[in-house]
């Protein structure tokens, strides 16, 4: 089943080019995430086709109106009926959502899709959230210019969850957080490194053993040390969810932080 993506951004150029390259680009052409760009301006109307205006009480920058929005979404809600899909629940971007993690990603990849409100400027008229905003998500504690890398962000996470779309299927099974735990380390050729400085560095021999149950289980390791130093909120949840086995929980009580 694909994903269906309607975005609204009033910079629709900056979507061809994460389109065009890698597993992205495999994602879009075969619409297993198929994305339809509403450019907002095409919904204002004037000579000046306004999509902005100074904001009430004053104060700096300016506000997305609320009109060219709602005419945005009732185009975009006839399109979704036309071609047969269901109503998909609108996601606006923005710094107080909640932040995006790999759970909502996945939830969404299993999902029909979201319409996307990249918002710019100061943000979007509260009243268009009030009545129509289901979801605003967050990147996290910073302030980006638009909701249009957001935007990408969010279906390039859920592109390569499509099935087909990575060319090792189970590539994504071993990311940071599908199972809860970031990452391990990865090491390819040469055996031996020599940096131009002169030092050499090798690769850890488990690796080099062949030995599949010793390498899954240092892999295991590796995961449990880094995301323990790192974000050890990760280790709590895991252990509540009952994730962590007697193994793991022995590794962990003898490791140093
Ligand atoms: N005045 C807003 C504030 O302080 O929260 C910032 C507006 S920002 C310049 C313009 C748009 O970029 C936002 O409406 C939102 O769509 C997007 N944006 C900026 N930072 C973001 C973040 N951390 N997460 C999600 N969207 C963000």
């Amino acid at each position: 089943m694909a994903v269906r993506f309607d975005v609204i951004t009033l910079f629709p150029d900056l979507f061809a080019p994460f389109q065009a390259v890698g597993v992205n680009r495999r994602a879009f052409e075969s619409r297993a995430v198929d994305v339809h760009l509403w450019p907002l301006r095409d919904h204002a109307e004037g000579v000046y086709r306004r999509v902005d205006d100074r904001p009430f009480g004053g104060g700096p920058g300016m506000v997305m109106l609320v009109e060219p929005l709602v005419r945005a979404l009732q185009a975009i809600r006839a399109a979704q009926q036309a071609a047969g899909g269901e109503r998909l629940p609108v996601i606006m971007f923005s710094p107080a959502g909640r932040p995006l993690t790999q759970s909502r990603v996945q939830a969404l990849a299993q999902s029909p899709g979201a319409v996307l409100l990249c918002g710019r400027y100061e943000g979007v008229d509260q009243r268009f959230i009030d009545a129509y905003v289901d979801e605003e998500v967050s990147m996290g504690d910073y302030v980006l210019s638009g909701g249009e890398l957001p935007a990408l962000t969010l279906m390039d996470a859920v592109a390569r969850l499509q099935p087909g779309v990575l060319h090792d299927a189970a590539s994504h099974e071993q990311d940071s957080f599908s199972d809860g735990l970031l990452d391990c380390p990865h090491y390819s050729r040469p055996e031996v490194l020599t940096l131009p400085e002169g030092q050499e560095m090798g690769v850890p021999s488990v690796l080099m053993s062949g030995h599949h149950a010793q390498i899954a289980r240092w892999r295991r390791e590796q995961q449990l040390a880094i995301t323990a130093r790192r974000r050890p909120e990760l280790i709590e949840a895991a252990r509540a969810r009952g994730e962590l086995s007697k193994q793991d929980e022995h590794f962990l009580s003898n490791l140093q932080l």
